[in-house]
């Protein structure tokens, strides 16, 4: 069933665990994901970026996931990851997602703050669920790389007090894109952002996270914990031996098929490391 980004971050707020959120370009990726969901019986956030957007109009690709998360037998989110403008948020917002995110964290406090607290309003009257970033979150590739910074828990607590988002992004040492389970994680900044906060915390760039970690986060308040690369090395890579197996098969339904299960067999195991009612 589709829900709201809020609905099920309360629980894990409460209950202390993370729920799982992965960025898929695709029917491949994203039927495998719920699929694993299903299995466990974990709820679980679909969510598409702008590189996803730009392939697949997000009419299409939305009225996709989100017919997806309606026939799924778990609580399923269609999420828009790292929306920058109002435009494309409220793109996504009329193609119907149940939650998006906004994010400013490139600008001035204020003027993120100022944003924020708009797409918070407008989202209202979709009853969908903002998520909000303060800090920079930076990419591993450095041709990607943006001025990353920490996230300074005072302005945490200002960003949360004045926009009121469902759910706050933090930067406490991830990084996006990292193929390596090599990130740093402060965990120091995020004890001292989730006392000033209280509101369920988001974690990006998780695929670059060592597993214990993942497990330690997710105990901590991080109740959002968004993984890209993870799953996106799992098909590609497995798609290229296919492709290595059986140079001469050229359908590609048959060829995505292990594609298919090593993504749902990734997904599976982030989640069993994440926790959850059922978990
Ligand atoms: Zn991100």
């Amino acid at each position: 069933m589709l829900v709201t980004l809020k609905e099920i971050l309360k629980e894990a707020y409460k209950n202390k665990y993370a729920i799982a959120g992965f960025n898929v370009y695709g029917y491949e990726d994203a039927i495998s994901v719920v699929k694993a969901s299903e299995k466990l019986n974990l709820p679980v956030i679909l969510m598409t970026n702008v590189d996803a957007i730009n392939h697949m109009p997000i009419k299409i690709l939305g009225k996709m996931l989100i017919e997806i998360a309606e026939k799924a037998k778990v609580p399923v989110v269609v999420h828009l990851d790292h929306g920058k403008t109002i435009e494309v948020v409220k793109k996504a917002l009329e193609a119907g997602f149940s939650s998006v995110m906004y994010d400013g964290s490139a600008l001035p406090l204020e003027e993120n703050i100022r944003n924020t607290k708009a797409v918070v309003d407008l989202a209202s009257k979709y009853g969908a669920s903002v998520e909000g970033e303060i800090g920079s979150v930076g990419y591993s590739d450095p041709a990607l790389n943006s001025n990353a910074s920490y996230t300074d828990p005072s302005e945490a607590q200002l960003f949360f007090e004045k926009t009121g988002v469902d759910a706050l992004a933090v930067a406490i040492g991830t990084l996006h894109r990292m193929t390596e389970q090599e990130a740093v994680i402060q965990y120091e900044l995020l004890e001292q952002i989730e006392a000033m906060t209280h509101v369920p915390l988001v974690l990006h760039g998780s695929t670059g996270v060592k597993d214990s970690d993942l497990k330690k986060l997710s105990s901590k308040g991080i109740c959002k914990v968004n993984i890209g690369t993870a799953i996106r090395m799992a098909f590609g890579h497995t798609m290229r031996d296919e492709f290595n197996k059986n140079p001469l098969e050229f359908d590609r339904i048959k060829l995505f098929k292990e594609p298919m299960k090593q993504v749902e067999q990734v997904v599976m195991h982030k989640m069993r490391i994440l926790g959850g009612e059922n978990a």
